[in-house]
């Protein structure tokens, strides 16, 4: 479950990056893979080289850690991560089964000529299968 404030701030985070993808983390907390995001940490897309990061996102590795520290500072985890499919459906890619984490939500975002069309969100659970989940954005 994601605040309105917090989709917000994906939206403008993948609209500005775009036509490039661009990417971040969910801080929070998960339960029975019930998601509640408590802050939304936009990361840069760290993909080199950048002429490919149309299709391709990386979180650096400092990123990543500055968000765990966040996360752990607030009582929270990382519970997921976010990013943009620039003009194309939000389903999950070969590269994105194959780099996806365990017990952690993957936020996909489409992105449309500039602008968010479509959200969907997928979990790989323990057993390497991989679930919808329901996306819900509430005030
Ligand atoms: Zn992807």
């Amino acid at each position: 479950m994601l605040r309105r404030a917090q989709w917000r701030a994906i939206v403008q985070h993948l609209e500005s990056a775009y036509p490039e993808e661009s990417c971040g983390l969910l801080l929070g907390t998960i339960r029975d893979a019930v998601g509640e995001v408590s802050a939304v940490h936009p990361t840069p897309n760290a993909w080199e080289p950048a002429a490919e990061r149309r299709t391709r996102f990386l979180i650096a590795p400092e990123d990543f850690v500055r968000a765990v520290r966040y996360a752990e500072h607030n009582a929270w985890e990382v519970i997921g991560f976010f990013h943009s499919h620039p003009d194309h459906p939000p389903l999950l890619s070969d590269v994105d089964r194959a780099l996806a984490w365990s017990a952690m939500a993957m936020l996909i975002v489409s992105v449309r000529a500039g602008r968010v069309a479509e959200a969907r969100a997928w979990w790989l659970s323990e057993d390497g299968a991989f679930a919808e989940m329901l996306v819900r954005v509430q005030d």
